[in-house]
């Protein structure tokens, strides 16, 4: 297996053709990016320490029974996972109130939701990632009935592991965004789950450890992060 082409540029990886079809090359860049890639910032080590948590996270997740796209760590920087077809539709679920939905509903921020919330976004940076539902969701075909539901199911099956996972590291996940896509007929979990992608709390002192460092200029960003991978326990 060597890396070829590159497929797709993100804000903050890269994706890699290899000589198997099968395999894609993900590598993770030292770039921060925010509001859809309105703040944008180079942060030394970034790539290094989200690749490593990612790794960690995702093959905690393949061993609660999630599938997932993880191969194999590779490097520093790259990761080798499965190809997929993506579903356009990035996954949000809440357990407290934070960002979006604050403003969006005029919520005070730090309530905890009686029971997690769940939210659909239509993936397209132009439109700056709409709000949709399922009805959205199959109108368009994006992804059929049963793959909604498998998406929905995957995503609360990862908020139960991971909110305890989190918990006995004195951190509170307070949300997250997932995506997934098709690999050999079956809904598997793609992309990355790092402190970029979700909100982590101090259980004490609700100290902001996640990309809410960057987006809001708190400094110590990748401090944060290594804090967090410090607590669970991830070899950096
Ligand atoms: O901004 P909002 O509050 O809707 O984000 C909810 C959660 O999803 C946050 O943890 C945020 O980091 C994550 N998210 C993401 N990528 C996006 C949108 C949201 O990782 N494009």
């Amino acid at each position: 297996m060597e890396k070829q082409a590159l497929l797709h540029e993100g804000k903050a990886k890269s994706v890699y053709y290899t000589t198997d079809p099968d395999l894609f090359v993900m590598h993770y860049r030292d770039d921060a990016s925010a509001f859809n890639g309105v703040k944008k910032e180079a942060l030394d080590n970034k790539g290094r320490v989200n690749n490593r948590f990612n790794v960690f996270i995702m093959e905690k997740l393949e061993a609660a029974g999630i599938p997932t796209h993880l191969v194999k760590l590779l490097n520093d920087h790259e990761t080798l996972v499965k190809s997929l077809d993506m579903i356009p539709v990035e996954c949000v679920v809440r357990n407290y109130a934070a960002g979006g939905i604050c403003k969006r509903l005029g919520l005070e921020k730090g309530q905890h939701f009686p029971e997690p919330i769940f939210e659909f976004f239509y993936k397209d940076d132009d439109l700056g990632d709409p709000m949709i539902n399922e009805s959205h969701i199959k109108t368009f075909n994006w992804a059929t009935e049963a793959e909604i539901k498998e998406m929905k199911a995957l995503t609360f099956k990862v908020n139960d592991f991971l909110s305890a996972l989190f918990d006995e590291a004195g951190i509170i996940l307070v949300d997250y965004k997932l995506e997934f896509g098709r690999h050999k007929g079956k809904v598997i979990l793609g992309d990355e789950f790092t402190p970029d992608g979700c909100r982590l709390w101090d259980k004490e002192t609700k100290k902001v450890l996640d990309k809410d460092r960057f987006r809001q200029d708190l400094g110590n960003v990748i401090e944060a992060y290594l804090e967090v991978a410090n607590r669970l326990g991830i070899p950096m």
